[in-house]
């Protein structure tokens, strides 16, 4: 049978990709699966051994982990709020991945790492723009983003178990609102940070200096750039602790700072309409990174202003090349 240092599920995806991108960069051997036929992997990586497979079975599941020392499962049907807000039972269904890649890991695998989430934590703490930094222990009494939060507190929590059980080593990262380059940025499954981008840079290209906003655009948010997710990802996986770790950026923006970032960048000022009828999420969400900091010594520090002028710039350079084809 043939061993991999580390099997990356979801790896057709966004933050999947730049995991077997930093994985190959350390020497490691890297399998990468993802449900995706390969020409629709947004990073395809020659290095690593790339399969197109449907984890949502114990049996697939299996033959993706089969040799693998680490499990990363970043797996799921989901997407931003647009996405989240109206397909909950495609997002609950992820239960079936986390459950079988859990299950097959077990069986075989050295150490697990389980992607969750900031929408595990509950929204009456997230309800005004005077934000409370949410920390780990706010996740209860449950009460999370419907159906996608509930999949990943579920799935978050069956990883404790199957560790205080069986001895299975898993750990868990809570990310808050990844973004960066090669992440999606239209569709319907883009988040706030790439779709303002792309806005941004439709008004600049087409002249038509005029966009559109979810909500009054005094939501405050954090965003975490890409390099620290992953830098996150490995401190976490490598780290001796199995609970649940916030790994987000503490700097907070409200979408209108973000939007007036990204046209400052730019170089242009949009007139914004406000769609208040649009999903918007919960009014104020931030991380709570005293645990990271205790634990690792380490939080995400690339600040918004230096991730969100690579991902415009990247953006950007999508649309021109679109554009020109
Ligand atoms: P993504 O959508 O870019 O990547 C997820 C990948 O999983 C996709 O390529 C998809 O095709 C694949 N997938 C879905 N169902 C599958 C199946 N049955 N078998 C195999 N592959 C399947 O999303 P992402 O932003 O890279 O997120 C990765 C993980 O991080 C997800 O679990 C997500 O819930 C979690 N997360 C992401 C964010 C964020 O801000 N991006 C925030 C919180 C949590």
């Amino acid at each position: 049978m043939k061993s991999y240092d580390a099997v990356v599920l979801g790896a057709g995806g966004f933050i999947g990709g730049h995991l077997v991108r930093s994985l190959l960069n350390e020497g490691k051997s890297v399998r990468a699966v993802d449900i995706k036929p390969l020409e629709q992997w947004e990073q395809l990586h020659p290095e690593a051994e790339s399969m197109s497979s449907d984890v949502s079975t114990l049996t697939t599941a299996r033959t993706a982990v089969r040799g693998a020392r680490y499990v990363y499962n970043l797996a799921a049907d989901m997407g931003g709020m647009g996405f989240i807000e109206t397909h909950k039972a495609a997002c609950m269904l992820s239960v079936l991945i986390s459950t079988n890649v859990l299950l097959a890991a077990k069986e075989s695998a050295q150490r697990y790492f389980y992607s969750s989430s900031a929408c595990v934590y509950k929204e009456d703490r997230q309800q005004s723009t005077d934000v409370i930094a949410l920390r780990e222990e706010d996740a209860y009494p449950a009460m999370p983003e419907d159906g996608y939060g509930w999949e990943k507190l579920f799935s978050e929590r069956m990883c404790r178990h199957f560790h205080e059980d069986f001895g299975t080593a898993t750990r868990v990262a809570r990310f808050h609102n990844v973004y960066g380059e090669m992440g999606t940025w239209r569709g319907g499954r883009e988040k706030a940070p790439a779709a303002i981008c792309r806005k941004v840079a439709e008004a600049v290209i087409s002249g038509k200096h005029e966009s559109s906003l979810w909500g009054d655009g005094n939501q405050v948010r954090s965003f975490t750039y890409i390099d620290d997710c992953i830098k996150g990802i490995h401190l976490i996986t490598d780290g001796p602790y199995y609970s649940p770790v916030n790994l987000g950026s503490s700097e907070c923006v409200t979408i209108n700072q973000l939007t007036s970032l990204i046209e400052d960048i730019a170089g242009i000022r949009l007139k914004r309409k406000y769609d208040l009828s649009a999903p918007q999420g919960v009014r104020g969400r931030n991380s709570d990174n005293r645990l990271i900091l205790e634990r690792y010594n380490w939080e995400p520090s690339t600040s918004i202003a230096v991730g969100i002028e690579r991902t415009y710039a990247w953006i950007y350079d999508r649309l021109r090349k679109e554009g020109r084809a």
